[in-house]
């Protein structure tokens, strides 16, 4: 029989630390204030996640707090969230995320009382845990305390954010959300290491790489790269999906930008 390779023993080690699931459904992590808009929200730590794409991480999803996502998203009310990310669906844009079922399943979850509340003093019980912020929501909505917290505990983390001109702190934990490569350059300028949505017909600049769920088939629970800028790693670069795909643009795709980054 073929000896493995330490790439197959990795592979199989992380696949035996997360096939345990968690007991405990998930847990309310803060209730207050938007640092994007001052309206209430909440978010919530589900600690099981039957997402292919993820494997199982534990999800954190941003909401507002009192009224549902589907309410939040057809009034626009969603900035709480969503900060000014030209993806919402509330604004005609392509975002990906399935709004009417995860992420109104987790709210009506919270508002039947089902996750209790964790201290972040009390963070330690999510220490053997990969940690997605933002399956749905931005994290830089929550204080930052909080993402640094779930940083320094998890074993690792991927973050997104489209508020990265707002909140360059994140960088050391979070990718810089863009949609096209000019906003690339300037996430990098910046010191981010940034996420880029593009076009099929896009090509890739020399800093980046095509996201490896979509070229080998690693689900971000093995790959782990989209985890900030303390990591030597190129930028990561994922072709637009989703229902909504069709009504991704980038104006900027036929400029010549400058690919030269180090
Ligand atoms: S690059 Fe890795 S961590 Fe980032 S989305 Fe792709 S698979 Fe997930």
């Amino acid at each position: 029989m073929q000896e493995p390779t330490i790439q197959n023993l990795i592979d199989k080690s992380i696949t035996k630390k997360t096939a345990k699931k968690s007991k405990e459904l998930g847990y309310v992590l803060f209730e207050g204030q938007s640092q994007l808009n001052g309206d209430n929200i909440v978010a919530i730590l589900v600690m099981n996640s039957t997402n292919e794409k993820t494997g199982n991480m534990a999800q954190l999803f941003i909401m507002n707090k009192d009224i549902s996502p589907l309410e939040a998203s057809r009034t626009k009310k969603d900035s709480a969230v969503c900060g000014d990310c030209k993806l919402r669906q509330s604004l005609g844009g392509s975002c990906y995320v399935s709004i009417f079922q995860s992420v109104q399943s987790v709210w009506n979850t919270y508002k039947r009382g089902r996750y209790s509340n964790l201290e972040i003093k009390d963070y330690g019980v999510l220490a053997n845990r990969y940690i997605r912020f933002g399956s749905y929501g931005d994290p830089g909505a929550l204080p930052i305390e909080i993402l640094v917290k779930l940083k320094a505990v998890s074993i690792n983390n991927t973050s997104y954010t489209h508020q990265w001109k707002k909140f360059p702190e994140m960088k050391s934990f979070s990718m810089a959300s863009v949609d096209n490569k000019k906003e690339a350059v300037e996430a990098v300028k910046m010191g981010f290491r940034y996420f880029r949505v593009a076009l099929p017909t896009d090509t890739l600049m020399k800093n980046e790489i095509l996201c490896p769920n979509t070229t080998v088939g690693k689900s971000c629970l093995e790959c782990g790269l989209c985890n900030g800028n303390k990591i030597k790693a190129k930028n990561i670069v994922i072709v637009i999906h989703g229902a909504l795909k069709g009504r991704f643009k980038d104006e900027t795709i036929k400029e010549v930008v400058e690919t030269e980054i180090v």
